[in-house]
């Protein structure tokens, strides 16, 4: 029998579910095959992502030698993994962790459905989250849409123990078969095509690991203030290892709930929102085209292709605003109080429509994660569940005056204004110092935005 652990985005070892069934089935005449699906349907090349993604498939193909060799097989779900069953027969069994919304919720379902005509035997797992999106209920069964009362719910709830991987080396699968030399190929192009990244230094569970304790140390004893300051390194910049599934969710929970910092409750309540926000996407699937709330599916958004450029470059008038973009740009990751912000200016001041950051994100973001942040687009957007009110409108210089007091962060990414006092930077425009001229009047813009969603809000 062969026991075949396919690996997606749980690159790691140490409490991955799939890979501790496989092992503890296995008996020892039988043999253990680590398995990567490349699936062209989910290739988003091109896309910081994509890069970061496949530069740590390539970290854990070296990892895995340890183990056992991780084979690549190539096409859609039917063709890859029939050509593979085909190949190597039926004394074959499945483990995998399933994904519970999106694009990999359908990918799994054709998976099982494939398998089981097969009648290949298979055990699935949920992983990724703390808990599942059937473990946080109301009293009546349904799913919660406002966080707090989730949030209740969700920490009185036992969380899975942390298991590391005991096996140090198990006996490798030496076949050759003709889909893995196919795959193998697809897997060596895909790679030669990655571009340098400001990340590449960091992949992999080594640095994972480093910055966890670092921030467990340094950072979370004061997060609950120091999480909202993008100049400092106020948050555990987890989220690409989190996404990956280098890092398990798990093994970060129990990392901050065993220290005494003053920020571990707040730290808790964020890995919380993961949670919240996954099992929206789960009850919504529809949400990434369209608003969870219907009344404001009839938004009539600006066409304004200028305004649209001037954000994602980064040149908008506002520092804080174009600063932020600049670093989204420059490393593939935007400091939570900024995704904030920059979603705000997007949807309310310039009135574009929130699917298009939320696009851009998702071309940008190393991190990326659909159900977040389509959870956090229209949290902005005050079109989702438990979102912002649509009145409750950031300003952004007020946001920047009060995060960025000093100036510290738009000084580190706009060059041009690395000698402008701190009094100044904020709106530099106002000093007749050399900057771009706001591209919106944010108190014009403000009213519109409340107009735009108010005249929805009467329609009974
Ligand atoms: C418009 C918008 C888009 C976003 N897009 C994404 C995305 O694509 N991927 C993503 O992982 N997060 C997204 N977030 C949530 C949040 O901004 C990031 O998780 C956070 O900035 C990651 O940095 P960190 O690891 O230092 O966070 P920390 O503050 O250290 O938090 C620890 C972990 O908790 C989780 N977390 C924290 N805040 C949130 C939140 N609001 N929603 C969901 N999870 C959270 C993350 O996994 C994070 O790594 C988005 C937020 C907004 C407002």
């Amino acid at each position: 029998m062969k026991h075949i652990v396919l690996f997606r985005n749980d690159l790691r070892f140490d409490q991955q579910p799939a890979l501790a069934a496989a092992i503890a089935a296995k008996q020892p005449q039988d043999e253990l095959l680590f398995l990567f699906h490349l699936n062209p349907e989910q290739f988003a090349v091109g896309t910081a992502r994509h890069d970061y993604f496949f530069k740590t498939v390539e970290w854990f193909k070296q990892e895995c030698r340890k183990i056992a060799p991780l084979h690549f097989i190539v096409g859609t779900v039917e063709e890859a993994f029939q050509e593979l069953i085909t190949e190597i027969g039926n004394d074959i069994s499945f483990y995998f962790n399933r994904q519970m919304s999106g694009f990999g919720l359908k990918r799994d379902e054709l998976l099982i459905a494939l398998l089981e005509k097969n009648t290949i035997p298979y055990q699935q797992f949920l992983d990724g989250h703390l808990h599942s999106v059937y473990d946080v209920m109301k009293p009546d069964g349904s799913p919660y849409k406002v966080f707090t009362p989730y949030f209740r719910q969700w920490v009185t709830l036992e969380k899975p123990g942390y298991h590391r991987l005991k096996v140090q080396f198990i006996t490798a699968e030496k076949a050759q078969l003709t889909c893995f030399k196919k795959g193998e190929k697809v897997f060596n192009e895909l790679v030669t095509d990655l571009k340098p990244s400001y990340w590449d230094d960091t992949i992999g569970l080594e640095a994972a690991r480093k910055q966890m304790v670092t921030f467990l140390k340094n950072g979370l004893e004061n997060y609950d203030t120091a999480r909202d300051i993008p100049s400092i390194e106020g948050t555990s910049r987890l989220s690409p290892y989190l996404k990956v599934g280098v890092l398990s969710i798990v093994e970060v929970f129990h990392a901050a709930q065993s220290t005494e910092a003053r920020g571990q409750a707040t730290y808790i309540k964020e890995l919380a929102w993961r949670d919240f926000y996954q099992m929206i996407a789960c009850y919504h699937p529809d949400e990434k085209n369209n608003e969870i709330m219907p009344k404001y599916r009839a938004i009539e958004w600006e066409k304004n292709p200028t305004g649209f450029k001037a954000w994602s470059v980064g040149e908008t008038g506002f520092p804080i605003v174009d600063a932020a973009m600049k670093q989204l740009n420059c490393t593939g990751w935007m400091h939570n109080r900024l995704r904030m912000i920059v979603a705000s200016f997007l949807v309310k001041d310039l009135g574009i429509d929130w699917r298009e950051g939320e696009r851009y994100f998702s071309e940008r973001l190393i991190d990326y994660d659909a159900a977040s942040n389509i959870g956090g687009w229209q949290w902005a957007a005050s079109t989702g569940v438990d979102a912002v009110p649509y009145f409750r409108i950031f300003n952004p210089t007020v946001q920047s005056e009060r995060f960025d007091a000093q100036g510290d962060f738009i000084r580190e990414w706009i060059p041009e204004l690395v000698d402008v006092a701190s009094k100044h930077i904020h709106e530099p425009h106002k000093y007749n110092i050399s900057y771009i001229i706001p591209i919106v009047d944010h108190a014009k813009a403000r009213l519109a935005a409340i107009e735009r969603f108010k005249k929805l809000d009467e329609i009974k």
